[in-house]
């Protein structure tokens, strides 16, 4: 490895805790150890065996596999005599054809597009700090990197791929193709990359920490948590060229504005069918809650648990978890604060798996459409559906925790 990875690694430094603004010193750890900021608790820094080394591995190896997965035949199947198959990369294609545009584009952006931007951008910056080949653009592609993390979902759409495989194999033969197994392998390299990335140590060998001159009105970097002194505010970050903030800019009107639409969007979206498929050679539509309770009647009450929390429970309480937060802000309140952060960090991490419904149609639509009567597609609730999901993903990034501190810090 090389030499400025491990010193870097295990340089201290004060940052500024992304959830509640406090300053505190990241001490060096020992394996198995795990930071927590002292004020509401969140993990800082963590060290379960992350290597930049490992990071590198997976993460080329995760790229590699997706280009494979994209080519090759992903599903197949056979009905009527005749046989259909599939390419991740032209789902987005069989969607556009079935007259949803946005939906299309959503899984074109989110399946195909993202997770090999967001892997060659990882394995750019690792590979460069593993040569020691320092760049200025380092700090903007693994900013950019680390903003892709919730939108590239290869994880997200392998467990649609199980749901699609279960819903139809009565109806019609079906078949795993090569491209699903790659991504199979991609979409757990994914996870260990994730597993092993430590984005701290990162950040120190991209560009280590400095002292800031006053650490008492030091500003944090919203997207690298570098500290910086308060009279560079509003100017690009030395380390990852993000614009510095004190705190993110009309956080609270717009989380607000976006939980209402995607509250708004939620009722047509479990009211009514989100897509279509063959049973017994019939076209029969589906609500979000009706594809659970089929999936539980054909005996896969364990999938069946899955989808209901993924497509039902998360976005409830995302929706509810979030207007919780920022009313927490503008009502000044001090109370559970530590459980606020906890919900917030949650809500960030899960929400995105609810596209898994939206991404079984990607994955049977372009494997269903024999003749009128067995055809498979989208119902009028998959765009209000896929709606609600970005427009949550987007309200809990636009949201600032650290306001919920600030507010109640500032009540007299
Ligand atoms: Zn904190
Ligand atoms: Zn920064």
């Amino acid at each position: 490895m090389s030499p400025s990875l491990t010193t870097a690694a295990t340089a201290a430094a004060v940052v500024g805790c992304p959830e509640c603004g406090t300053r505190q010193e990241l001490t060096p750890l020992g394996f198995g150890d795990t930071l927590y900021c002292v004020t509401c608790r969140s993990p800082l820094e963590r060290r379960y065996g992350q290597s930049l080394t490992a990071a590198l591995c997976c993460a080329g190896a995760t790229l590699l596999l997706l280009i494979p997965a994209n080519v090759d035949t992903f599903l197949m199947t056979e009905a009527l005599g005749a046989s259909r198959h599939s390419y991740l990369s032209s789902t987005a294609g069989a969607i556009l054809d079935g007259g949803w545009p946005w939906l299309a584009l959503a899984i074109f952006l989110l399946v195909v597009v993202f997770p090999i931007l967001r892997f060659a951008l990882l394995t750019l910056v690792l590979g460069h700090l593993y040569l020691d080949r320092h760049r200025p653009w380092l700090g903007r592609a693994f900013r950019w990197a680390n903003r892709l993390e919730t939108w590239a979902m290869p994880d997200v759409f392998l467990l649609a791929l199980a749901v699609t495989y279960v819903r139809i194999k009565d109806v019609i033969s079906v078949h795993l193709g090569d491209g699903a197994i790659y991504l199979m392998v991609a979409g757990v390299l994914a996870l260990l990359t994730r597993a092993v990335l430590d984005k701290a140590a990162v950040w120190q060998a991209i560009a280590p920490d400095q002292a800031p001159t006053d650490p008492l009105t030091a500003v944090a970097c919203n997207e690298c948590d570098l500290l910086v002194d308060a009279a560079l505010v509003d100017t690009p970050c030395p380390r990852c060229a993000a614009i510095l903030r004190h705190r993110q800019v009309e956080s609270i009107p717009i989380t607000f504005a976006l939980t209402a639409a995607a509250l708004l969007l939620y009722i047509p979206a479990n009211l009514y069918p989100i897509a279509t498929l063959p049973i017994h050679y019939r076209p029969t539509s589906y609500t979000v809650l009706g594809g659970v309770i089929d999936l539980d009647d054909a005996g896969f009450w364990d999938l069946a648990l899955l989808v209901f929390t993924a497509s039902f429970v998360i976005p409830i309480l995302k929706l509810v978890g979030l207007g919780w937060c920022a009313l927490s802000v503008l009502t000044r309140s001090r109370r559970h604060l530590v459980a606020k952060t906890r919900v917030y960090r949650i809500v960030e991490e899960i929400g995105r798996w609810s596209m898994v419904d939206p991404f079984v149609i990607g994955c049977l639509a372009p494997v269903l459409n024999y003749n009128s009567l067995i055809h498979g597609g989208a119902g009028p609730a998959a765009l209000p559906f896929t709606a609600v999901v970005i427009l949550t993903v987007f309200s809990a990034k636009t949201f600032d925790p650290r306001l919920m501190w600030d507010a109640a810090r500032s009540k007299s």
